[in-house]
Parts: structure tokens; C-alpha cells; sequence
């Protein structure tokens, strides 16, 4: 190597060096097979960070006979274009279809990347407000963080917005069905449920490993119901939005029934009329303690979620 790297100087330097100037900044997309012809890029469960490109959470493959399924696009053209490479490495079929699964930045803000190709980008209609509400301000928050890497990102909405509690798609001889229960952590939340391999893609529905998230456009109400849709699933495998590949039972232990007991707790709360701060005291945090980030996020979800509540 060192031979031939001496040898090569002066033609390839320039050329080189830029390669690992490259590979050293991008964010690394790898995708790992979860079944035949389907496919999870697990990402990280930190922050949004300028290494890892505020692409901190689970990207899907599906591959057809006509193409590729490509579920969230990341939150920067830039990453999207790591993607797309990473899904060279397992398929030669082109990414012709996208689903957003959601309104958050790391779920559609890729979209440009893709419809430039030509893709159809498709995602529930809940979405919409949603996106075009808060796609200006997940821009502005996101610059500071990833800087130059953030160059090239548009707010690109989908092009094709689903109506349907389910909506059965038939993309190139592959069934999928997009489930659709009024959202929860942002309102247009959706799962991709593959019924003939039992795998299914649940956006921001399930987080493991690291604790769920509440921001002011989350439901808890609305985000407990799609849980009880996954559970009427009975998937074989399920790809968290956050975390990694897992099964029913560990989404349920780390998102299914803190969602429950959070909304247990603070109902009894606001109907006892008990103050806020000493409700969220009083959460049993005890079978959370596990998730990363549970110290940070707990008293926010216990605090949302008692003021979602006093709404209902
Ligand atoms: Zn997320």
C-alpha cells in the first residue's frame, strides 16, 4: 500500500484526500437486513449532532421486483444522498417510492434528494399541516447543528397524501399497508406493515432503547390508539423509529406502557385535582430507568402529558 500510495502522489493526492475528507465528515448509513428483500438502517440514539447529521433515528429499505421502498428520507439533502449510496450496497433497484412515516425533521427533510429522482413521495394527509407549519422552523433549528452539511435541503412536501385509516398499496408486486391512527408524536404518524413477511416500519410509534419523546404537537390519547393498531399487527419483527430492531414485547415494556402509565397517573392527577409538580413527582419511574435519556425527558413527558390531560 504505502508503495503504491508514493507511486500515486502526484496524479491521485488531490483526489484522495478529498475521498477521506468526505467519508471522515458524512454520517454512516448502513443497512442490515431484517428479511428477505427488507432492509433497516439503524441510527443513532443521541441528539441531533453535526456528526451524525441529525439522522438519529431508523430509515427502512423495502425491495421490489420494480424498485425500492425507501420509508424517511433523514433531515438533510446530504444525508439523503447517503441513503441512497447505502441502498446501492444491497439492491441495484432504484428508490422509485418514499413514505414519510411522519412530521419530524429526520422523517422527510431528505424528500428533495429523492423527488429529484423522480421518486413518489408518499405520506398520511395528517402530515400536511404539520409539515408545512414546522418544516421552516425544523430548518432554522437544525442550522446551527449541522451547518455547511445542511446545504442543499429544501422543504420538499410528499407528492401523493394517503386518506385512509389503512391504505393497502400493491408497489411492484409487494404488498404494503400504511396504519394510520390520527398520529401521536406528531400528527401525521404512521406505521408500514409488510403483512406477508410480518415486519413493520413504525415511525416514531415505538421508540426503544432511548425514552419516547413529547413535543406540543404530540397526543398521547391518539399515540396509545396507533400502539393498540401495532399490537393488532402481532408483528414477527418490528423496527422501532428509535432504537433497534426488536420485538412486540420490548416496544410495548418501552413505549407501549409507559404511554399508559403516564396517561394512568395523570388522569387521576388532573381528576383529584392534585398540582402539577406534585404529579410528576410522584410518576413511578422505576421500570423506565433503563432508556437513555430518561432523566432528561421524564419530567417533560410527565408534564405534557398532565397538561394534555386537563384538555381532555
Ligand atoms: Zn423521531
Amino acid at each position: 500500500m504505502a508503495i503504491s500510495l508514493t507511486r500515486l502522489r502526484p496524479l491521485l493526492v488531490g483526489g484522495i484526500a478529498a475521498t477521506l475528507a468526505w467519508s471522515a465528515q458524512a454520517v454512516e448509513v448502513g443497512f442490515q437486513a431484517v428479511a428477505p428483500n427488507v432492509y433497516a438502517h439503524v441510527g443513532d440514539t443521541e441528539g441531533r449532532t453535526y456528526e451524525n447529521e441529525a439522522l438519529n433515528a431508523n430509515i427502512g429499505l423495502v425491495v421490489t421486483q420494480a424498485g425500492a421502498v425507501l420509508i424517511d428520507t433523514g433531515a438533510s439533502f446530504q444525508s439523503a444522498r447517503q441513503i441512497a449510496e447505502a441502498a446501492k450496497k444491497v439492491t441495484p433497484q432504484p428508490i422509485r417510492w418514499v413514505i414519510n412515516t411522519g412530521g419530524q425533521d429526520h422523517r422527510w427533510m431528505g424528500n428533495g434528494y429523492f423527488k429529484a429522482q423522480g421518486a413518489e413521495i408518499m405520506a398520511h394527509a395528517d402530515a400536511e399541516a404539520d409539515m408545512k407549519a414546522r418544516g421552516p422552523e425544523q430548518l432554522k433549528a437544525n442550522a446551527p447543528v449541522l451547518k455547511e452539511k445542511l446545504d442543499g435541503t429544501e422543504i420538499v412536501l410528499p407528492t401523493r397524501w394517503l386518506k385512509d385509516a389503512n391504505t393497502r398499496l400493491e408497489l411492484g408486486g409487494t404488498v404494503i399497508e400504511v396504519v394510520h391512527r390520527r398520529g401521536g408524536h406528531t400528527p401525521g404518524d404512521s406505521m408500514v406493515w409488510l403483512p406477508r413477511s410480518g415486519v413493520v416500519f413504525t415511525g416514531d410509534v415505538v421508540y426503544v432503547d432511548r425514552i419516547l419523546g413529547l413535543h406540543p404537537v404530540s397526543k398521547t390519547k391518539t399515540w396509545v390508539e396507533s400502539f393498540e393498531a401495532l399490537e393488532a399487527l402481532n408483528p414477527k419483527v418490528v423496527v422501532p423509529g428509535h432504537g433497534r430492531v426488536t420485538t412486540l414485547a420490548q416496544a410495548q415494556k418501552d413505549t407501549g406502557q409507559l404511554l399508559k402509565a403516564l396517561r394512568a397517573h395523570m388522569g387521576k392527577a388532573v381528576e383529584a385535582g392534585t398540582d402539577m409538580d406534585a404529579a410528576i413527582k410522584s410518576f413511578d419511574a422505576a421500570p423506565y430507568r433503563h432508556l437513555k435519556h430518561v432523566d432528561v425527558w421524564l419530567p417533560q413527558l410527565a408534564n405534557l402529558t398532565y397538561l394534555e390531560m386537563e384538555q381532555e
